[in-house]
């Protein structure tokens, strides 16, 4: 039986850098529509810089891109790999750094194969018998796993217990679309759907499709993938902040406070910073965090470096600056790339 108050991630081979002890990957999905332009890519995370003939490639960046039967007409940025339909890739002229995507029926079909990497793309309804003998053996295929179900995390989650239970060695990206009013909605959706998942430790990658109001929203999708596995602890690919709810003691403005210290901090990947409304309960509840912001009075701060108290009362002017010379000091500082930085946003 399953503990429930530990995390062990579901045991896959390892195809290309998918699955086994690789950070679970993010998949843009770019099949909708063609990619014409270079600069077309930077809503993904990979910005092209024409002076230097070079690609950018942010923390939060798609690494496999389904282009579905509209291959990129320029090469693909380094470290990314293309996902072609099957029929697509089987009359593309790189059948190597492309890679083919399955119906289940052209699976079972012995159509020929990439040496290394088989995306199948199915539903839960899919997953026959005939299917999983298929799988069960291969250990270069990916199974991109759908659900049109009403739950789709129910409905997954009894999917990935018969994929474990049939042993099947193949990693699974969680192929997810939405459509919400708003992007709070959207993430809503997304953590609610995806996250239990995560945590229960399945899922090797995540394809996200989100429309907003009818219109898919590309760099929204991108985005809401890396979130959801950083607030699933299970890739962390910027910095996280630990907030308190706020009370009766909050001692500052914490949604304000919280908006400025990100302001400064969102680009230093993997610091964790609490920021806690009063000295009370706030040192308990940041245990985890790297660094602490904590209300110690009216007007007056305490700065943690983990559960240590490295600045005791200090005036709230000057306290984000006096947090930011802590991170320096300990070399976990780095400066923000305005230029490109500010081009992917
Ligand atoms: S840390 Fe303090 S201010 Fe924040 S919710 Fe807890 S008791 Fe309230």
């Amino acid at each position: 039986m399953r503990d429930p108050f530990s995390y062990s991630r579901r045991r896959t081979v390892a195809v290309s850098t998918i699955g086994h002890d690789n950070v679970p990957r993010v998949v843009a999905d770019l099949s909708l529509s063609p990619i014409v332009h270079m600069e077309d890519l930077a809503v993904i995370g990979h910005v092209y810089d024409p002076v230097t003939d070079k690609w950018a490639m942010r923390d939060i960046a798609a690494e496999f891109l389904y282009m579905g039967a509209h291959p990129l007409p320029f090469m693909a940025p380094a470290g990314t790999r293309q996902i072609l339909n099957y029929g697509t890739w089987s009359t593309h002229n790189d059948q190597f750094y492309c890679v083919p995507m399955f119906t289940p029926a052209q699976y079972l079909s012995q159509a020929p194969r990439h040496g290394v990497m088989n995306v199948v793309r199915c539903d839960i309804h899919e997953l026959t018998k005939e299917l999983i003998d298929g799988l069960r053996n291969d250990t270069t295929a990916v199974l991109m796993l759908s659900s049109d179900a009403h739950s789709y995390y129910t409905s997954m989650r009894a999917a990935c217990d018969m994929i474990s239970l049939s042993e099947i060695p193949a990693p699974i990206i969680f192929a997810y679309a939405t459509e919400a009013p708003s992007q709070e909605i959207a993430v809503l959706l997304a953590a609610t759907d995806m996250g239990g998942l995560l945590v229960d430790g399945f899922g090797d990658g995540l394809m996200v499709r989100v429309g907003i109001g009818g219109a898919l929203d590309q760099g929204l999708s991108t985005r809401l993938a890396f979130n959801v596995l950083q607030a699933a602890r299970t890739r962390m690919s910027k910095t996280e902040y630990i907030s308190c709810p706020s009370c009766g003691r909050t001692l500052f403005d914490l949604q304000e406070t919280t908006s400025l210290i990100r302001s400064h901090t969102d680009h230093l990947k993997g610091v964790k910073i609490g920021i806690m409304g009063c000295i009370v309960n706030g040192p308990g509840e940041m245990a985890d965090a790297d660094y602490g912001y904590v209300g110690s009075g009216p007007e007056r701060i305490t700065l943690y470096r983990g559960q240590e108290i490295v600045q005791r009362n200090i005036p709230t002017a000057g306290a984000v600056e006096a947090l930011i010379d802590i991170i320096k000091t300990d070399s976990r500082w780095v400066e923000r790339d305005l230029n490109v930085y500010d081009r992917w946003r």
